[in-house]
């Protein structure tokens, strides 16, 4: 047996997993059965959302699905023939929006954001990445005083775990972000939240820098994980086989079929987000803007500006609806006045979500040798560098910095 963590899915957690794990001298193999990084990290709105600590499953999530799920190109959707198999998850969901649960979820989620803001400022500082940040902020838009309002209790509850933000309207919201349209008559700013030059790159940059300390890749679709003693055994589609001395399940969406072998039925499906992204100039954008009434983000990118989110909970298999993509693009061009919408590129990508809104890290049942780093949501890249480092500490056998009990998969 051979004394490597092998590592499977090569997009952004894997890959800030296979950097915590070398930083402790552990040989790492990334098991990768497309291209590096062409998941849902490549085309991801490029946020370090240390400050989006409110789980999606909430009160307040129930009360709008109903009006978004009336319009068909709106922020949230379920494609007629998929609703039987979501139902399940959606079931769950629903479980997890109630109050009880929904702050205890907030409460976990506050404090691994803590873990990942201060995890991601050592990993970009470590791996040389900080050439790829962007730290000037977020600022989410509203259409009116009683659309700010409704959302005051959110900012009350991110007060209470520490986080800094400032409502601001008149010149100031025009000096954050000139051009709005004047149906935006209020804002709030959140200063620490940061952005990539381009997800694709920032995640290119750290395959390069994980290959540089010695990682070894293989490419092929992993089908099974097996514990072996003392070690885990994976094989691959083609009948390759590597023995490891540890295995870290990192296949974003696609984790389900590798888990429910090792006995763990984890209730893992996608949400699918739909962008457009604009050549660069498209406008004169200072920052990433929410469009929370609307489920959009615009955000300035070197390569461009990317206007996009949604929710489809359409599954693995449906072809992509860029309709979707279109109608995002059609608001924001009617938000932000003068916007360019000429010669974009249009991207669908596969959230890894689970209903608690809170990803899956910790052993699999069959093996503590076998660990699961997956499910993240619309926060994988905010939490990748923190996945990385609990996986570290779990391989590690010691006591993690965040009790993980909420995380781990048997909490189903
Ligand atoms: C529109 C949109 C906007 C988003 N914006 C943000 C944002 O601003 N900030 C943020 O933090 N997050 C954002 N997200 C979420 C974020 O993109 C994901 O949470 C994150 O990319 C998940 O990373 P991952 O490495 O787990 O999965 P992926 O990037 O999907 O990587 C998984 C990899 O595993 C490989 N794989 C799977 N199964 C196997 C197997 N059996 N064998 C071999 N390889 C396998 C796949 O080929 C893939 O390369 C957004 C997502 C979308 C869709």
């Amino acid at each position: 047996m051979s004394d490597e963590v092998v590592i499977v899915g090569a997009g952004i957690v894997g890959l800030a997993v296979a950097f915590h794990l070398q930083g402790e001298g552990r040989r790492v193999r990334l098991v990768e059965r497309g291209a590096v990084a062409d998941g849902a990290s490549r085309g991801n709105a490029g946020a370090f959302a240390f400050t989006d600590i409110l789980p999606l499953a909430s009160p307040g999530m129930l009360r709008k699905a109903p009006k978004w799920l009336m319009d068909p190109l709106g922020p949230l959707a379920i494609p007629p023939s998929y609703l039987p198999s979501i139902a399940p998850w959606l079931f769950r969901f629903w479980r997890a929006s109630r109050p009880d649960r929904y702050r205890r979820s907030l409460v976990v989620q506050g404090e691994l954001m803590r873990v990942a803001a201060a995890a991601m400022e050592a990993m970009v500082r470590e791996a040389g990445l900080g050439g790829h940040v962007r730290a000037d902020g977020n600022l989410q838009l509203y259409e009116s005083e009683m659309e700010l309002a409704a959302a005051q209790e959110g900012w009350d509850q991110r007060a209470g775990a520490g986080i800094e933000f400032e409502h601001v309207r008149g010149g100031r919201l025009a000096e954050l972000q000139p051009g709005l349209s004047p149906r935006f008559v209020a804002g709030t700013f959140t200063p620490h939240w940061k952005t990539v030059d381009d997800p694709y790159h920032f995640a290119l940059a750290l395959f390069d820098g994980v290959m540089a300390r010695g990682a070894a890749i293989t490419h092929g679709e992993v089908t099974e994980l097996s514990p072996t003693e003392p070690g885990v055994r994976v094989t691959l589609r083609d009948g390759t086989v590597l023995d490891a001395a540890r295995a870290v399940l990192a296949g974003g969406a696609w984790s389900r079929p590798l888990t429910a072998r090792l006995g763990d039925a984890i209730p893992l499906e996608t949400e699918r987000g739909y962008n457009t992204t604009l050549p660069p100039g498209a406008f004169d954008l200072r920052r990433q803007l929410t469009f929370g009434g609307h489920g959009f983000v615009v955000t300035p990118l070197s390569t461009g500006i990317r206007v996009g989110g949604a929710v489809e909970l359409g599954g693995l298999k449906l072809p992509p609806n860029f309709r979707r993509s279109e109608a995002m693009l059609n608001k924001a061009a009617a938000f932000l006045p003068g916007l360019r919408t000429g010669g974009g590129a249009q991207w669908m990508g596969f959230r890894p979500s689970i209903p608690d809104s809170l990803p899956v890290i910790g052993p699999s049942r069959a093996s503590r040798h076998i660990v699961y780093a997956f499910g993240h949501g619309h926060l994988g890249l905010t939490q990748s560098a923190a996945t990385g480092r609990l996986v570290a500490d779990l391989l590690a056998d010691r006591t993690p910095s965040l009790d993980i009990a909420p995380l781990r998969a048997d909490r189903f």
